[in-house]
């Protein structure tokens, strides 16, 4: 889901309020928040499956990245992000529990190390990894220890094993977010362009290009490929009619935000209104806020 290291700790605390409060409440002494057992393998179709972590919270997303999904061909498999490097050998064992064919290529759906951060270590073993050139650079400008070797604009295209599959690029959570279309079987991975626990907020990465009015222009689009099941960068899997759903939601808060800023309210009163409101811009989404105020006017 997240950025930059400078906000790591800000926002696996922000994601973890009920570990947090569990703490507090042990007092001196409490144990640090544990993530619970590893993350599962989800069926979505004969084809496909998603690995999901256990629990939709901070911690795991610490411990364990974000969701990946395997995508499964005669000639090898097509994952969609890598999760984190240290879920390699997990991650590994997932794919071969489903297939004995090499992992050939990786789709990155965007630059942030939940997701990425394990591709060094599936290229080391000869797959190729995909990512929009526009998230290929804030991995640059980052001074990410690995970057891939390509990276792709607007659209592409990538068949193996007789299956195809459509990548797309949009602006939203980072200027340049993919999704990956599985035609065949009416499913998109979207990345965090959408998350759909409501532990994990949906949030935009100004410092990485995002755009609150990009993403639901995005989602617009969207929504109008043929899917039937989307898979989000962290959280269970939904229908297309809740992604629907979560787009106006998010909408609704952005333009409440506006109203709220071109009334001159502060940071604090937009805050404090919107949380009320629709329990978005605590934890994870607060620091939300003041880039929106840029962005709304
Ligand atoms: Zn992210």
């Amino acid at each position: 889901m997240i950025l930059s290291s400078v906000s790591r700790s800000l926002v696996f605390l922000a994601l973890s309020n009920a570990f947090v409060l569990l703490a507090q409440q042990g007092g001196r002494g409490a144990q640090a928040p544990q993530p619970g057992p590893p993350p599962v393998l989800v069926k979505l179709r004969d084809d496909l499956y998603v690995v999901q972590n256990q629990q939709s919270n901070g911690v795991e997303i610490q411990a364990y990245g974000g969701n990946a999904a395997i995508f499964l061909t005669d000639e090898g498999v097509v994952l969609v992000d890598s999760k984190n490097d240290r879920e390699h050998d997990d991650l590994m064992a997932k794919i071969k529990s489903l297939s004995d064919k090499p992992i050939k290529y990786v789709i990155l759906t965007h630059n942030h190390a939940d997701h990425s951060a394990g591709a060094a270590k599936l290229k080391a073993i000869g797959a190729n990894i995909i990512i929009s050139a526009a998230d290929r650079e804030n991995m640059a400008r980052t001074n990410q220890p690995f970057i891939p070797d390509f990276g792709f604009v607007g659209r592409a295209e990538l068949t193996l094993g007789g299956k195809k599959l459509e990548m797309y690029q949009y602006r939203g959570h980072t200027r340049g977010d993919a999704i990956v279309y599985f035609p065949g079987d009416r499913v998109v991975a979207l990345g965090d362009l959408l998350t759909t626990a409501e532990t994990i907020p949906m949030i935009v990465n100004y410092p990485d290009g995002g755009s609150w009015m990009d993403w639901s222009a995005s989602m617009d689009q969207i929504l109008r490929m043929n899917f039937d099941t989307a898979i989000p960068g962290h959280g269970p899997l939904v229908t297309k009619s809740q992604v629907a759903e979560l787009r106006n939601r998010m909408v609704t808060i952005r333009e409440r935000v506006r109203a709220l800023n071109r009334e001159k309210k502060t940071q604090e009163e937009i805050t404090e209104t919107v949380v009320k409101e629709f329990n978005w811009g605590f934890g994870g989404s607060a620091g939300n806020i003041p880039g929106m105020m840029q962005e709304l006017r």
